[in-house]
């Protein structure tokens, strides 16, 4: 029923990368994963998205890094208080990181180094408050 392409160790090591970035600012990371993408790999993580309610955030400041891991795509999107914040090509030089990992046949630190990235990234737009919870559970979902 579910493809699960990680073990639970590499589940609970992104698992505990998303709890540590998001310590760095009152973002709210998410993973997605699937196995294919055959369109546009931002249009997709925008559905995504939709789909996980994302949006629900204060701040409206969610990230969500998406994955097609057998298609080899992957895209990163952020909610509009992200977008109005940010200069246009914020998340390339975090894509091109993350593209190299996954040429190194390294998934799973190609996911961990963008959500380290995100975390760090947006501390400077999105700084941690004191009344900041986790406004997003911290997880990763899997499709098809
Ligand atoms: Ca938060
Ligand atoms: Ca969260």
């Amino acid at each position: 029923m579910f493809w699960k392409p990680f073990s639970k160790n590499q589940e609970k090591q992104i698992l505990e990368v998303i709890r540590n970035a998001e310590k760095n600012c009152s973002g709210e990371i998410r993973v997605h994963v699937d196995e294919y993408c055959k369109s546009d790999p931002l249009l997709k993580a925008a559905n995504v998205f939709e789909h996980l309610a994302m949006h629900n955030t204060a701040l409206r400041n969610g990230v969500l890094i998406y994955v097609a891991l057998k298609d080899r795509k992957f895209s990163i999107v952020g909610d509009v208080g992200i977008n109005q914040k940010v200069p246009e090509h914020f998340w390339e030089q975090t894509k091109e990181a993350m593209l190299e990992l996954f040429k190194a046949g390294q998934p799973v630190e190609a996911i961990c180094f963008g959500i380290k990235e995100a975390g760090v990234k947006l501390q400077a737009f999105f700084p941690p408050s004191e009344s900041d919870r986790d406004e997003l559970k911290n997880d990763i979902s899997y499709g098809a």
